[in-house]
Parts: C-alpha cells; structure tokens; sequence
C-alpha cells in the first residue's frame, strides 16, 4: 500500500493456502487469483450458491470486534487483515481471493504465510497507473486514550504504541516507515520488519471465548498466547517487540481497505480495527481531507468522481 512504483501490480499464478478459520475452527481453502487492473482486491465465496463477490473496501465494513469483517448482501468474509496487510506490503493491488469459507484461514496469526504465498506465485505489473490517497491535512480520531493521528507526507510511515500492564509487554513503540522507491524494497522491509509478527492474546480470554464458543480455531500455532507471568508459546517470540510490531501490521492491513496506497504519515496509539475503520470513513467524509493522485502523471483524479457514490449512502 506504501509502495511507490508507479504502475498496478497483480500475482503472476494462482497460489492456494489451506488452514483454519479462527473463529469456526474449521478448514478453509483460500486460493489467490490473478486478476486486471483496477479490479481491486475481492473477496469470492466459492461455498456459496450464489457466488457472492465482496470488495476490499471500507465501505463493505461489517464488524470490527476482534477482526475486521466484510459483508455484502448477507454473505462475510472475517479477519481479511493479515492477507490485506500482505498485499499492501508486497504491492498487490489486484487479486481475487477465493474462499472456501466465511474467513480468511488464521495461518500462523501474521502475514507471513500469506507473504509467502505470493512471492512463490510471483508479481506481474500491469499496464495501468497505480492511484494513491494523498492525505492533504490532519486527521484524527479518539476513542479515549486510544487514538490515530494523520499528518500528510510524502512518504508512508506507521508509528504504532501500546501499553498493556504485562511485565512482557508494557509500553511498546514500532516505527515503520517506507521511503525507498521500488514495490522491491518496501517488500523487503515489510517482510523483514512485518510480516512474521504474529498476533496475540491472553489464556484468561482465550479461555473465555472457547466456553463461548467462539474463537475455536485460535491455539498456540495461530497467535502468542500469554498468562499472568509468561509467554506460552514453546519457541517463545520472533521480536522483543512482536506485539506492537503485530498492532502496526494490522493498522497496515485495515488502511489497505482503502484501495489504494495512502500517502501519509500515521501514528495509531493502543489502537484496533475499529479505531483504524473510523478513521479511513472520516478521511473519506470531507473531500478537503485528500486527493487521489495518478502516480506517473501526478495528476489530481477528483474526489467526488472517486467515492461520491460509494459514499452518498453511508453519510
Ligand atoms: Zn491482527
């Protein structure tokens, strides 16, 4: 999403990943396809009768509570984060993404299977300008003391903070930021900094939703699972850092529902998926906030002839 090579980029293959659905427990077949220019990332519940397509986009937001849902015309699709973050990392901006299921599998809790999928597929430019958010003034939102603060730049940098009262976690602070001028090497700082960072949780909840029944798929595989002292997770932690670095990915991956990389620079503080939807539908409800750019020709898309439709209904 922060990628700065000038044209739209898609898979060269099809790439097929199998695990399971996090809250069903499930197994769920995913399968990456190709796909043109301006197609966007899409959603295809191949289960389904009626073949539903839902679009990666904000304005298909469902349900933000533990992962971010998208939903069109009673078919969803759950935690769409960690894969929207590997394509924002790598720079796809075209895809297909057929499921098997109502969610993307878990995998290992991060981006990195998903990461990985892709490079084994490989990446095909397009022949197409590749469109970007340029943020023209600041922008904020605050839940309490949670908040996510914009300020335009022309790079894309993410500076995420947490603080939880665990001995292994306390205040953390993670500062991604992207300036170099290839999709190559923004991949190669996502995957180093990124996208193994796996997510996480605490026995006491995890606990607490199996009895609920939800969450039936999460285990020591799929996310960091910490009690009161310790981390349970044999192999222990791939960074000191992990769990903001983790909060960062997901920022990346909600931001990505945009559509389009955006130009700006970002500071998400004990943020989470609802916050980071709150804030791209503010950015898209006043057209002062930002312009749509056509990298290589620099030239302003308007605004309206963007998201007005998509738009004149939510406000
Ligand atoms: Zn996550």
């Amino acid at each position: 999403m922060h990628a700065k090579s000038m044209k739209q980029s898609t898979l060269k293959q099809k790439v097929t990943l199998i695990g399971v659905g996090l809250h069903s427990g499930t197994k769920v077949r995913c399968t990456l396809h190709p796909a043109p220019a301006h197609h966007g990332i899409v959603f295809v519940r191949s289960d389904l009768r009626s073949i539903p397509h839902i679009k990666a986009d904000i304005t298909k937001v469902t349900r933000t509570d533990m992962c971010t849902t998208l939903g069109t015309e009673g078919a969803s699709v759950a935690t769409v984060e960690h894969l929207m973050a590997a394509c924002a990392g790598l720079g796809i901006d075209n895809a297909a993404v057929e499921l098997s299921a109502g969610e993307v599998p878990i995998m290992d809790g991060s981006s990195r299977e998903f990461v990985d999928a892709i490079l084994e597929a490989g990446i095909r430019q397009l022949p197409a300008a590749r469109k970007v958010l340029r943020l023209r003034r600041a922008v904020s939102v605050r839940y309490g003391d949670k908040r996510i603060e914009a300020l335009p730049s022309r790079k894309f940098a993410v500076k995420g903070s947490i603080s939880f009262g665990h001995r292994l976690i306390g205040d953390q602070i993670f500062r991604y930021s992207v300036s170099a001028g290839t999709d190559e090497s923004t991949a190669t700082s996502f995957v180093r900094e990124l996208a193994s960072a796996r997510t996480f949780g605490f026995l006491r909840e995890v606990e607490f939703l199996h009895k609920k029944g939800l969450a039936l798929g999460g285990s020591l595989d799929n996310a960091i699972v910490l009690d009161e002292e310790r981390v349970l997770n044999p192999e222990g932690l791939r960074f000191k850092n992990e769990f903001v670095r983790h909060k960062v990915l997901d920022a990346i991956g909600d931001l990505a529902l945009l559509g389009m990389p955006i130009e700006a620079s970002i500071e998400v503080h004990k943020s989470g998926h609802e916050l980071h939807a709150a804030f791209l539908r503010k950015v898209l409800s006043d057209q002062e906030n930002y312009e749509i750019v056509e990298l290589g020709r620099e030239r302003a898309v308007s605004s309206a002839e963007e998201f007005a439709p998509a738009f004149a209904h939510a406000y």
